[in-house]
């Protein structure tokens, strides 16, 4: 699960951060659009706190001001897929301003024109004269319908570049939340779902819990068996935790050989079962590689897991959750301990 945004919530966030930068003169760049849409998007307190306060405070978001605020919070979007962004953006931004233009414009002088042939009809005293009067207004009326229906056409062409945007957005959304290596949610997507939960937490008092899994004496299957079988372990551990997580759970690579799940509305004995499930089913497995290649017999892990307290930090639960992997790992690892 990388993002939960439908469509139109995406949609909405776009609109939002668009009309946002145009109300406070901000080019809409790529790099400055993907500010404002991470604001909207909601899921960073940070971001959403810092320019909370810059705006209240009536702060100019100068290019440089706008420049800085990127590398603080979007440093870590793929540059070419920024270029690609940038492109249809420009595209769409001058399309829409042509063609609202071009309605508003032509709408009002349509107006304009059945003012005058509606004040016209008042004071027309013959037959000849009102039907000039009505022939000028079907002119008019056919030559704002053909205008009409070019606007129209502009709209759907704006429309499908929006749709085209959104998808292009989703793609660069999922690229920046994923690990390379093993294709599960990367640090960053898990500390945004943390924030994510904290905050939900602390306004509707829910319950949450994580797990840390760190795989045990690691370097030693890396010094035996090379690098690039340890890098496939890798991988396998990493699918084998996010198949035995729920759908709502998020799993994702802490970095190196660290795991953490973010188990939503599960207490921590829940959780330490799931842990406990998790270490079984590795020392239960063993392994071998399809062509021949030498592999270490079994992997086992140890694992942490903490139960969220009310009003804690993301920086203290995460930091119970490694003291209790710790202790795990102290106390013989291929064990999981839960954190007081
Ligand atoms: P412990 O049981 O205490 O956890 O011992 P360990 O050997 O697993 O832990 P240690 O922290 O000493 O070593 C972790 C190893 O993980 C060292 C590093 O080479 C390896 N590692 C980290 N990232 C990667 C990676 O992306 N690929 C591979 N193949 N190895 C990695
Ligand atoms: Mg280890
Ligand atoms: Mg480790």
């Amino acid at each position: 699960m990388y993002h939960d945004e439908t469509n139109e919530e995406i949609e909405v966030i776009q609109k939002n951060a668009i009309a946002t930068m145009k109300s406070l003169g901000i080019p809409v760049t790529p790099h400055n659009y993907t500010v404002w849409f991470r604001y909207y998007r909601g899921d960073n307190a940070e971001i959403v706190s810092v320019l909370d306060v810059m705006q209240e405070a009536h702060e100019t978001f100068t290019a440089e001001v706008m420049s800085s605020l990127f590398k603080q919070f979007c440093d870590d979007v793929n540059e070419e897929e920024l270029i690609r962004l940038r492109d249809e953006l420009q595209e769409m931004v001058t399309e829409l301003y042509r063609t609202v233009t071009d309605l508003s414009g032509e709408s009002s002088g349509f107006t304009f024109a059945m003012i005058s042939c509606a004040n016209e009809l008042n004071e027309a005293e013959s037959v000849q004269e009102i039907r000039e009067v009505v022939s000028r207004i079907v002119d008019q009326a056919r030559a704002f319908g053909e205008k009409s229906a070019r606007v129209e056409e502009g709209l759907d062409t704006v429309q499908m570049e929006l749709e085209s945007l959104r998808a292009v957005l989703s793609l660069l959304q999922d690229e920046v939340r994923r690990d390379e290596l093993t294709g599960i949610s990367n640090r960053k997507a898990f500390d945004e779902s943390l924030a994510r939960q904290i905050s939900l937490s602390r306004r509707r008092n829910r319950v949450f819990s994580l797990i840390m899994v760190d795989i045990d004496h690691f370097k030693k299957v890396n010094d035996t068996y090379g690098h690039l079988i340890g890098d496939e372990i890798l991988r396998y551990v990493a699918q084998r935790i996010d198949a035995r997580v729920r759908h709502e759970d998020v799993a994702a690579r802490f970095g190196g050989e660290e795991f953490i799940v973010l188990l939503p509305e599960t207490i921590g004995d829940a959780a330490y079962q799931v842990a406990e499930g998790i270490r079984a089913a590795f020392e239960c497995t063993c392994l071998n590689h399809e062509s021949g290649d030498k592999m270490p017999g079994t992997v086992t892990v140890s694992a942490g897991v903490a139960e969220y307290r009310y009003g804690e930090s993301a920086h203290d639960l995460v930091e119970r959750v490694d003291s209790a992997l710790y202790r795990a790992k102290n106390a013989g690892r291929n064990q999981v301990c839960i954190a007081e």
